[in-house]
């Protein structure tokens, strides 16, 4: 066990430990993540720039070589995988770049190799295998603006980087670690890069956050709006430092510290008849009739002409979209032949606050104080120390 194991961050902050050290650097990190960046789609754009290899998946025999691959399509074939006009019978390839190379995948550039596999429906699952530390180069430039505070930049790259291992403990997916969206965490891959991200997660490498000795699930979202949520609902999670309820002002900089939607009757008849929910007749009423413990909303009641309709809260911002029901913080108010919503945060407000994140590091803390007050009790530690993770 070493010494910061058993210190929480702010005793980690107090002895001195800087972020970023010459030690901290020196060591090469030997942790690899497998990205999904394709999914469920027919087809893909490839372009290598340089020299490569494709090898067969299954026995990582060498297929073909070439110093460079013009922009050619990728499909799913009931015969195998074809490359341009090339068809590899192979149900899978692994694209190994040499390593002054990278390819470019539907127009964005990887770090690392990267596996096709054909899927039994005829669509291409392809997932980059890179170097944690360049994936989360990928994901900081998406996930947080360059220009916020260096100590919010690193704040949030040790909540991603531990996000992504916590995820890939998980086991969600035999095929693959994360996601290279939202549903994990947004991924931009080479393309997404920019200088002062990147500065944040080099100078944080290997920095992770572990409680009682394990990887914490780092949840963090955009803006809480006032409260964080328990993280209950994201899954069975029942952690101390994830129940939520902590008072967060330090988000009222966030444009979306408040928010307002204005829905009329004819919205909401048409969005449930286009949906699985199906149509619930003219719409009568709209009412919040469910809150949880921190009054997001966990069931709409949506009276109709025909029947009445009980959504999750979820269920509700899917139906709207989740860009223009940005939580589940909300109000809602009979306006005429409309229900104006009230608002508060974006995301599910889980873990770290971005806006509030960036809001401490403007008044000097550093990224292990932030980190404190994001996830109480919880220590920093480097991923170096267990090779096991
Ligand atoms: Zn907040």
């Amino acid at each position: 066990m070493t010494a910061c194991r058993t210190r929480n961050l702010w005793f980690v902050v107090g002895v001195g430990l800087s972020l970023g050290a010459p030690t901290t650097r020196a060591q090469p990190n030997p942790e690899w993540i497998r990205v999904a960046v394709v999914r469920q789609d027919a087809q893909a754009d490839l372009q290598i720039h340089g020299r490569f290899t494709i090898r067969a998946l299954h026995t990582g025999d060498p297929i073909q070589e070439g110093r460079r691959l013009p922009p050619v399509v990728v499909k799913a074939l009931p015969e195998g995988i074809a490359v341009g006009e090339a068809v590899l019978p192979f149900f899978g390839v692994r694209i190994e770049p040499a390593s002054d190379s990278t390819i470019s995948l539907n127009g964005r550039r990887l770090r690392g190799a990267v596996e096709i596999v054909r899927q039994n429906n005829l669509t291409l699952l392809v997932v980059n295998h890179v170097a944690l530390e360049d994936y989360l180069r990928g994901v900081l430039s998406k996930e947080a603006p360059d220009y916020w505070p260096d100590e919010a930049l690193r704040a949030i790259a040790i909540a991603a980087r531990t996000y992504a291992l916590s995820q890939r403990l998980s086991k969600a997916s035999a095929d693959y670690d994360v996601t290279g969206d939202v549903m994990s965490q947004d991924y931009g891959g080479k393309t997404g890069e920019k200088a002062n991200t990147t500065r944040a997660v080099k100078a944080t490498r290997g920095w992770i956050v572990t409680y009682q000795g394990r990887v914490f699930p780092t949840f963090y979202h955009s803006t809480c709006g006032g409260l964080t949520e328990h993280a209950r609902v994201m899954g069975p999670f029942d952690l101390q430092p994830l129940r939520g309820g902590m008072a967060c002002t330090f988000c009222s900089a966030s444009p979306f510290y408040r928010w307002q939607r204005r829905l009329t009757r004819a919205d909401v008849g048409w969005a449930l008849r286009n949906s699985p929910h199906g149509s619930v007749g003219a719409v009568s009423d709209v009412q919040v009739t469910r809150r949880d413990d921190t009054g997001r909303v966990e069931q709409v009641t949506v009276t109709g002409s025909q029947r009445v309709l009980r959504l999750t809260g979820i269920d509700a911002r899917a139906l709207f979209g989740f860009d223009r029901i940005r939580s589940l913080a909300f109000s809602i108010t009979p306006l005429g032949e409309a229900f104006l919503l009230d608002g508060r945060g974006w995301g599910h407000g889980v873990g770290l606050c971005q806006w509030g994140t960036a809001e401490l590091a403007r008044r000097g803390f550093s990224a292990p104080e932030i980190l404190a007050v994001y996830y109480p009790g919880c220590t920093l530690v480097q991923l170096k120390d267990h090779p096991s993770w």
